[in-house]
């Protein structure tokens, strides 16, 4: 391959593939470029707050989701040692405490309404290793390898990297990123609900370290559970029994389930958590969005809301800015200083949610 278009976007998580079906949908000629072949198979942030779901219902993608995508829920649980101790209600206004939409059931939706344009283009399988410079330094292309080991070459007038946490686009703009940890990672695994199960999430102490139940569409149980940061090769020599004994005790209603499901360490999925803030979120005609720019931990599930926010504020403007016979790439500039501050607030939003959490559990 080795063609041109307006824009290049890398990575198709939920920034990259809603920024290119938007800017599909005005007429930009874009290619989306994606190292996995199969689209949202991996653990990723699926709930939706109401800033996320301002952002979709806008571009009417809410109501193009397959049917039992969609999953409200009603209210947030804190448990202390097996008993409900505290019941979080929903804002009256919003009605639920966010939506689970299933990642590959939203990346569908995006990529399907971009598909409908003969100027996007969707390579997966595609893997991005290195950026084009001209002769004045200024991004214009990208080299990347297909499955099959063949080079690729794909020049654009812009560049955005939604290749997320470990960004191959702002390593080789020379972006320096900032990771601060946050004294733990997170241990992920998924477990079908048990029948009669209501839509809820579900919080509990167990060890100091939080423990969450997040309830999914179609049927299964999303469980979230800290563990001190780097303690995981140590954990896994360990004997499993006890530890999962524990997420029983925290939650004896699900015991059936747990033994049933989660038999080994091998049914949970490492995270490593942490939080990062770039230098700059562009240069020289490329610019990062979602977690490439500003990583969140996944406290607060924002992640993947403010990765929507971006996309949606970027296609705006960089559509109006490649009207333009040649791009102020000022336009660019903008989405940074629109956003770098609402991100880096709620940052901080999530140390203090993190460094309260036990508060949560008091009962007044
Ligand atoms: C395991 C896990 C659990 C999470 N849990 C939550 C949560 O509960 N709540 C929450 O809000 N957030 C959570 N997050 C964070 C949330 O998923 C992200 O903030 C959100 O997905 C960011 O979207 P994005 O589009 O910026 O990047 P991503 O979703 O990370 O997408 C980046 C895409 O780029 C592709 N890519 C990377 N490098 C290349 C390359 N060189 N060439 C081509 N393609 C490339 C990747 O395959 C990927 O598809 C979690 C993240 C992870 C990894």
């Amino acid at each position: 391959m080795n063609k041109n278009v307006d824009v290049c976007v890398i990575g198709a998580g939920p920034g990259g593939a809603l920024l290119s079906s938007l800017l599909a949908k005005s007429g930009v000629s874009v290619a989306l470029l994606e190292k996995q072949t199969m689209l949202g198979r991996a653990f990723r942030g699926e709930i939706l707050n109401s800033d996320g779901i301002a952002v979709l219902k806008k571009h009417e993608v809410m109501s193009r989701l397959a049917d039992g995508a969609c999953l409200p829920l009603e209210h947030i649980e804190y448990w202390l040692n097996g008993k409900l101790v505290k019941m979080l209600l929903p804002d009256k206004s919003e009605g639920n405490v966010g939506i689970h939409v299933p990642q590959a059931d939203l990346l569908d939706a995006l990529i399907k309404e971009a598909e409908q344009y003969s100027n996007f283009t969707l390579h997966t399988g595609v893997t991005v290793s290195d950026l084009v410079q001209d002769a004045h330094g200024y991004y214009n292309g990208i080299f990347a390898t297909d499955g099959k080991g063949d080079e690729v070459l794909l020049h654009s007038r812009v560049i955005v990297g939604a290749d997320g946490r470990y960004s191959t686009v702002r390593r080789h703009a020379n972006i320096p990123a900032m990771n601060r940890n946050h004294g733990y990672d997170l241990l992920w695994a998924r477990i079908p609900a048990p029948s009669g199960w209501k839509p809820i999430i579900r919080s509990a102490i167990v060890d100091n370290q939080q423990l969450h139940l997040f309830t999914q569409a179609r049927g299964y149980i999303q469980i979230g559970w800290n563990i001190e940061q780097d303690s995981y090769p140590k954990l896994r020599k360990q004997s499993f029994e006890p530890f999962i004994t524990t997420l029983i005790q925290a939650f004896p209603d699900l015991e059936h389930q747990v033994r049933q499901y989660i038999k080994s360490w091998n049914d949970f999925v490492l995270l490593d958590i942490f939080s990062s803030q770039v230098d700059t979120w562009t240069k020289d005609g490329l610019v990062l969005i979602g977690d490439a720019a500003h990583t969140m931990t996944p406290t607060g599930a924002f992640g993947l809301n403010e990765a929507l926010r971006d996309a949606d504020w970027l296609a705006n403007h960089l559509t109006e800015g490649l009207q333009r016979e040649s791009l102020n790439v000022d336009c660019l500039k903008q989405l940074e200083q629109v956003r770098r501050h609402t991100v880096e607030e709620l940052q901080q939003e999530q140390l203090m949610m993190e460094q309260n959490y036990k508060q949560n559990f008091y009962v007044g």
